[in-house]
């Protein structure tokens, strides 16, 4: 750190993103990335734009936001996008808490939450999670604080239904309920019906996970008109050309082929099913996912152990050092053929062990 970081901040501890070591080819299911490409006609729209960088990119994304208005029965001006929905997340932050509108949210979750807050100075508060690592509505029921859930949560993949969503949502109408629904599209209900009935709510989404569009950086979130310009505000007050020219006609081409992507979930859906029921009989505890990841543990072999020996045979997954959770590790569903080596590789881990 230089002697010249403000005061305010010097203490920050910035997010880890999940490794990408280059060192030699791994089967990559620690991210949460899809295993499938774009979608051609993605692939089109970025090589037509990148003959186009000499010019900014729309600052208001039309064709992207009236094609999410579209497809989740919403208007244009209950849009935005932003570059990944981690922004849109840190300018609900900004807009929506402070001292007065503090933030709660699960001690295990989203680990950008509690940074996003530090940045902006927004007190919070951590609920534990029940034993069985699920989320306790209760402890959000008017809870009088900027509620911030991500549904199905992350690293556990377990859901709320959409009844205790709406349950937190109604009991808090003085403060802004943000749903992160980054994981949706795997089988969990969304909120975005809710949206019209509640003007506190805002749910946010990304292209990276159902969409293949990790390495694009496209989010969005969808609400009241009002929050949403509360929302440009901050935005044309940082960047307003957070989307960049290609990434937002990639946005535009993925939802012209929302079922190629749809279709890509129901396959992850059924990979998942296939693995849980494999890591079970290899004797794993795996939480109830609605992701496109698992989480995993066996009384037979440490967490970080596995993931380690993992690691030497040439696969990746998400392991997390904090108490609760370090017996478990966090594995993203891929192709069958990358799920298939994954259970012969523990299969193997288990019995040298
Ligand atoms: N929310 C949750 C719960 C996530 O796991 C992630 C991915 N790391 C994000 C939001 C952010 O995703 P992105 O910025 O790629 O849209």
């Amino acid at each position: 750190m230089s002697r010249y970081f403000t005061e305010k901040l010097k203490n920050l501890t910035p997010y880890t993103p999940g490794e990408q070591p280059k060192d030699m080819q791994y089967i990559k299911l620690n991210t949460n990335e899809s295993p499938f490409p774009p979608s051609q006609a993605v692939g089109e729209a970025v090589l037509r734009e990148s003959q186009k960088l000499q010019l900014y990119s729309d600052p208001e994304s039309v064709s992207v936001r009236e094609r999410i208005a579209e497809i989740y029965g919403v208007k244009s001006n209950q849009v935005i996008v932003t570059n990944g929905s981690d922004e849109v997340l840190n300018f609900a932050f900004m807009a929506f808490a402070d001292d007065k509108s503090p933030l709660i949210f699960p001690n295990i979750t989203y680990g950008f939450y509690p940074v996003f807050a530090e940045l902006n100075h927004i007190p919070y508060t951590e609920k534990p999670l029940k034993d069985d690592f699920t989320i306790d509505a209760n402890d959000y029921i008017g809870a009088n604080k900027t509620v911030v859930i991500a549904n199905p949560n992350a690293p556990t993949g377990i859901m709320l239904s959409l009844d205790e969503i709406e349950n937190i949502v109604k009991s808090n109408p003085d403060n802004i309920v943000i749903i992160d629904e980054a994981y949706v599209d795997f089988g969990a209900q969304s909120a975005v019906q809710l949206v019209d009935k509640y003007d506190n709510l805002l749910v946010v989404q990304t292209f990276s996970k159902s969409r293949s569009m990790a390495g694009a950086r496209l989010g969005f979130a969808i609400g009241n008109k009002s929050l949403i310009a509360d929302l440009n505000t901050i935005r044309y007050s940082t960047n307003p050309y957070n989307v960049n020219r290609m990434t937002d006609a990639a946005g535009a081409a993925a939802l012209v082929d929302n079922d190629y992507y749809m279709t890509n979930c129901q396959t992850i859906i059924k990979n998942r099913e296939w693995t849980v029921a494999e890591l079970e009989k290899l004797g794993f505890e795996v939480l109830d996912s609605k992701t496109n990841f698992v989480f995993a543990k066996s009384d037979k072999i440490d967490g970080e152990k596995l993931y380690l020996e993992l690691k030497n045979r040439g696969i990746l997954v998400r392991h997390f050092t904090k108490e609760i959770i370090c017996q478990y590790n966090r594995i993203t569903i891929g192709t069958m053929e990358q799920m298939q080596k994954l259970i012969e590789t523990i299969t193997l881990i288990l019995e040298e062990n």
